[in-house]
């Protein structure tokens, strides 16, 4: 059997899988957020007490902000920066005796979804998570891409594909640069230009759902949300040309994206725009991809 861990900034959640793909367990504690220290000893007494609820041992995968930096093995670029720098991978190898697999929480989802969720049995699979932040992961063959500096499907840091006059410059974005495709599609973005061009306050699905019940102003935010996302998303079709990529995060229940955005990407990828057959599909499992893909990075059998 196979335990998943997503390791989130407020609940480390836990699931055990059998080779089919069925939970058998599952649990959920808050993030201690106090130490380090204190976040490995919770990890391992989520793993140790699922182990116990099922009576096996088993193996071991990590859904975790951020990645294992090849060049270091220690983390970096996690939005939990308690544990950047820290050696996460190998102190939890150590203190449970095997070997473990670790994958960023973006990588995880696109792992599960590509499993046996809305994208099973598709070769290439691009998992797109619209929150507060914009990340992703590519599984191929129902492995996760890796890459060699650790960050392959962050597209969320590419500048916004060919801006519109009032796009440019853009917002600085945390991570330093300007115009990242993350300050155009995040949720809190959404909402903030919507703000700023209507006065009213509403989060990213409430001005969507006013959108479809008729809301000009809305379903012209909302037409502008798909056509930026359909421009990020070309240059990605058009590099590794994903058979689904599948959306996650607070923002895929945006029901409008996955009808508008495969119209509006016809023109910017390089295809025959009426033979795209790349499809944009909801997530299966929402928000319990992430530890699914965790449990899912060791193959069944
Ligand atoms: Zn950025």
């Amino acid at each position: 059997m196979r335990i998943g861990i997503d390791l989130g900034g407020t609940k480390i959640e836990g699931i055990v899988l059998d080779a089919g793909g069925i939970e058998k367990a599952r649990l959920r504690i808050s993030t201690p957020n106090s130490s380090y220290e204190d976040d490995l000893a919770a990890i391992i007494g989520v793993i140790g007490d699922l182990e116990r609820t099922v009576g096996a041992r088993c193996t071991v995968g990590i859904g975790h902000p951020g990645a294992v930096s090849p060049a270091t093995g220690l983390i970096k670029n996690a939005n939990s920066t308690r544990l950047n720098g820290r050696p996460l991978h190998r102190d939890l190898e150590q203190l449970l005796g095997r070997e473990v697999r670790m994958q960023n929480d973006a990588n995880c989802f696109a792992v599960s979804e590509a499993s046996d969720g809305a994208a099973a049995s598709c070769p290439i699979v691009f998992g797109v998570i619209l929150g507060t932040g914009v990340g992703g992961g590519v599984v191929i063959d129902g492995k996760p891409l890796t890459g060699a500096q650790a960050v392959a499907g962050e597209w969320g840091h590419n500048p916004l594909p060919q801006p519109r006059d009032d796009e440019r410059p853009g917002l600085r974005c945390y991570c330093g640069r300007m115009g990242c495709i993350e300050t155009w599609l995040s949720g809190p973005r959404l909402q903030a230009e919507f703000e700023r061009r209507t006065g009213r306050r509403m989060r990213a699905t409430e001005i969507a759902d006013a959108a479809l019940a008729g809301d000009g102003p809305a379903a012209e935010q909302i037409e502008l949300y798909c056509d930026r996302l359909a421009r990020a998303r070309s240059v990605v079709v058009n590099i590794i040309d994903p058979h689904a990529i599948v959306l996650g995060g607070g923002l895929s229940k945006m029901k409008q994206l996955y009808t508008r955005v495969p119209e509006l990407w016809k023109q910017y990828i390089f295809s025959e725009p009426d033979r795209i057959v790349t499809k944009l599909l909801p997530p299966k499992f929402g928000d319990s991809s992430g530890v699914r893909g965790a449990a899912w990075l060791w193959p069944a059998g």
